[in-house]
């Protein structure tokens, strides 16, 4: 059990390559659970992949085209793979201004590898072992302040 800080790709893919069934969550896993969040349909993580077809399909129905690969190293060097992926159009898009504020079209940049990690750790932590080691975790958390750090 581990905090957002520590739900990188490198640990992740550590746990699995030891076989350590780890819950460690990873940044925004709580603000991804607001209602708020999963019902907005710019944000990127909500767009609809077509995983056959390697595109992603944007909030006006448009195609975003794979449109290549690339590379990002962490702060201690540990290098992920990055897919691009770009919309055609979005010159005349009514949504646009909700959308993204690009100069030309809207292009992301996904890690589908953390994405599966990512999704497996999602799924461990809103199990029902998952939330049993959250609420010991944040109990663990309250406790460890100082009588004199309480308000
Ligand atoms: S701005 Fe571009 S990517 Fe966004 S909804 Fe419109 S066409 Fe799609």
């Amino acid at each position: 059990m581990a905090d957002a800080g520590y739900g990188s790709e490198e640990n992740y893919e550590l746990l699995e390559s030891q076989q350590i069934e780890g819950y460690v969550k990873y940044n925004y896993f709580h603000k991804e659970q607001k209602r708020a969040q999963k019902n907005n349909p710019f944000l990127q993580q909500n767009l609809f992949y077509n995983k056959d077809g390697n595109f992603y399909v944007c909030p006006m129905g448009q195609r975003m085209e794979f449109v290549g690969k690339g590379t990002r190293e962490s702060t201690n060097g540990y290098t992920s793979q990055v897919s691009y992926y770009s919309a055609a159009r979005c010159e005349g898009c009514p949504m646009r201004g909700q959308c993204h504020k690009a100069k030309g079209n809207r292009r992301i940049e996904v890690n589908h590898r953390l994405n599966e990690l990512k999704a497996r750790a999602r799924k461990r932590l809103t199990s029902e072992t998952g939330k049993y080691h959250r609420s010991k975790q944040a109990y663990r958390s309250r406790s460890s302040v100082r009588p004199d750090e309480k308000q």
